[in-house]
Order: structure tokens, then sequence, then C-alpha cells
């Protein structure tokens, strides 16, 4: 009888404990709806027209790319919790830099810049649909296109101030940016191969295949990220085709299939990702802490010859960047606190982030100071 009284002790509680946790979740401020960001660029716009194609249409890059953009953005819309965003709406043109800046201000879960190709010279042979993801690339046809794509930023104003030192022809020079697009690289690489797969199957065109190259749009966003050229505008037959209602259509439906696959299996880690933001946000409250009060701690997190902005986003959302230099050497820290304990959970976070050969430093008076001597004290 008193096994049997425990048992509905035990019940009790358990009951009781669900229903106490009913009410404590309703009583905190309503969790964010689960919701898919998707941000959609259609590449070029306004002065910078893209490719002219074959010159036959007056119609150039930039208004196939926001045709098929704006479509698709109206159909994945369509979508149980998908939001779909876009770079322009209309005949604009944002820099490359603005819309980077937009697009990690907006938290997408995925950026899809879309395009159309240009064979260099009059031979008009090349055709073909490809996706690229952001990465080193020695291929010479790879580097043509991301050249092409990149050299939009000659026509904008202060250019070498806004992309800091990187040279449009040389793509390559982005090698210390491909660094922070890694993290995403598994994912984009993903939502390509769907992306090709349906241009190959739904659309029936040629498959040029997944690519890697250096784009300074993707270089900069801070989520999974492809660049779509849909076909050659050099090419007479692929450039009817892609002026054409049906050609858009068709294009446009392959790439809603593979957005909408890719969404229906990410759609979960979204939101795990945002539960274990918040519990991480909570453990970072702990009290304890050991101060040095005349000492500064940081985490270094690089060295680089190149410059980048301490930006968040370039820095895989870790907030609180600062830049030193050396000689010809930046480094790049992050945090600033005279509490030991405070700047070791930084580094963990750092870890966590992917920066896993991080460490602390210390200063005293402005002047590096060695850390084992600091804490001897
Ligand atoms: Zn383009």
């Amino acid at each position: 009888m008193q096994k049997y009284f425990s048992i509905f002790i035990i019940l009790l509680t358990v009951h009781f404990l669900t229903a106490s946790t009913e009410t404590i979740e309703t009583g905190l401020p309503k969790k964010k709806k689960k919701e898919f960001v998707v941000m959609i660029d259609p590449g070029h716009g306004g002065s910078d027209t893209g490719t002219p194609g074959t010159g036959r249409y007056k119609t150039t890059e930039k208004d196939i790319a926001l045709d098929v953009s704006l479509a698709l953005g109206k159909k994945l819309s369509q979508l149980p919790n998908v939001k779909v965003i876009y770079t322009r709406t209309k005949d604009t043109y944002p820099t490359l830099n603005e819309r980077a800046v937009m697009t990690n201000k907006k938290k997408a879960d995925l950026f899809i810049s879309i395009h159309c190709n240009a064979q260099p010279g009059s031979k008009g042979t090349a055709y073909g649909s490809e996706t690229f993801v952001l990465g080193l690339s020695k291929n010479k046809t790879n580097l043509e296109v991301a050249k092409r794509e990149n050299s939009v930023i000659y026509l904008e104003d202060n250019y070498e101030e806004t992309y800091e030192g990187f040279d449009p022809n040389s793509p390559e020079s982005l090698i210390s940016l491909i660094i922070l697009q890694e993290e995403y690289l598994n994912q984009s690489i993903e939502i390509a191969s769907y992306i090709q797969n349906e241009f190959k199957v739904t659309a029936k065109r040629k498959d040029r295949g997944v690519k890697q190259a250096g784009f300074w749009v993707l270089s900069k966003t801070y989520m999974p990220s492809v660049l779509v050229e849909l076909g050659f505008l050099t090419h007479k037959k692929e450039e009817d085709f892609l002026n054409s209602k049906k050609g858009k259509k068709v294009m446009t439906e392959s790439l809603y299939n593979a957005v909408k696959k890719y969404i229906s299996r990410h759609m979960e880690t979204v939101d795990n990702h945002q539960d274990v933001q918040i519990v991480e946000e909570e453990t970072t409250e702990k009290p304890t802490s050991r101060v040095f009060p005349d000492v500064t701690f940081k985490v270094q997190l690089a060295a680089s010859s190149k410059k980048i902005a301490t930006k968040a986003y370039n820095f895989k959302g870790l907030q609180q960047i600062s830049r030193e230099k050396s000689g010809s050497i930046y480094r790049y820290f992050y945090g600033e606190t005279s509490d030991y304990e405070e700047i070791k959970r930084l580094k963990e976070k750092a870890k966590q982030k992917g920066y896993t050969t991080c460490y602390i430093v210390a200063y005293k008076k402005g002047k590096k100071v060695s850390l084992s001597e600091v804490l001897k004290q």
C-alpha cells in the first residue's frame, strides 16, 4: 500500500512540476515565432546593368535577375514561417557592401544572390547554369566570373576605403575573409547542390556544377550564402530562353524547389540554434570574478596582414572587437576587461565560435605584459 502511495506522490509531483513549468513559460515574454529568413539579392541594378549579353535585347542581366528574384520571393513567402527580404526590389543599385550589411542586420538564415553569366570575348559558345559558394579558386574560368561580379565595386565612390584594399581583379586577396565564411561552407554547398540539381532536372539546363570562387558579397555575409548564375546572356539560345516568360518561370520554379527543400531540412536547426543562444546568455551571467584593477585582458583571435573592419559580422558574430597594428601585422582581439574570470568566459565563447587557437593577453598601462606574471600577483 505504501508503495502505491509513493507512486501516487511521484505522479502528483510530476504533474505539479509540469503544471508549474507551464505557468512559468506563459509568464515569460512570448517566445520568438519560428521563422526562416531568406535574403534574395537580385544582382546589379541602376547604373550597373550587369552583362548586356549579345546586345539583341534591351534588357540586361540586372532585369532578368530582378524578375526571377521577385518571382522567387513571391513563391517562397507563401510557405509557412518563411520570411523573404530583398536587397532591392526596383531598378536601383545598393553597393555590395550595403547588400552584405543589410543581410547581416536582418539576421537572414540564407543568402541567395541571383545573376546571369557572360563569356568573355565574342565566341558566345559557353552556356549552362552554375552556382558558386565562396572559396579560393585557381580555375581561370571561375576567377573570371568572380572578377566580373566583383568589378561593380569600381563603379562606387571611395571603393578603396569601403572595401579595405580589396582588389576586385584579384579575388585571391579575399583569402583572410574566406576563413570567416568557412563555418557555413557545408550548408552553402548543400543549397548550391539542390539548386544545380533542380536546374538540371526541372529546368533541363546544362549543369555546370557547384563551384568555388572569391566573390566579395559572399565573403561578407554571416550565414550560408550562394551566388547563382542562371545562364549565359552571351549565348544566343540561352539569352532567348532567359528573356522568355517560360524561361524565367522554370528557373524560378527550380530555385523555389531547391530553397524549399533546404528550408525543410534546416527549419529545426534554426530553432535549436536560437535555444542554444538563450541558454548561453543565461549561463554567462555567473557572478564569479577575479579583478586585477590595473590590468586589461583581451582575447587574441587572429593576426593577419589584412586590415579588416572590427564589425561583428567579420568575426562570426562576436561583438567588442578591437584591432592593433604592430609592424605590418594586424592583431584582432575580442573583449576588454580587468576581470580574469570574465575574459576566460569570453575565450570559451570565442572557441565555441571556431577560434580554436585563441588565447588571453594582458596589458598594463597600455603595454603588453606576461599573463603568467600577472596571475602570480
Ligand atoms: Zn552579375
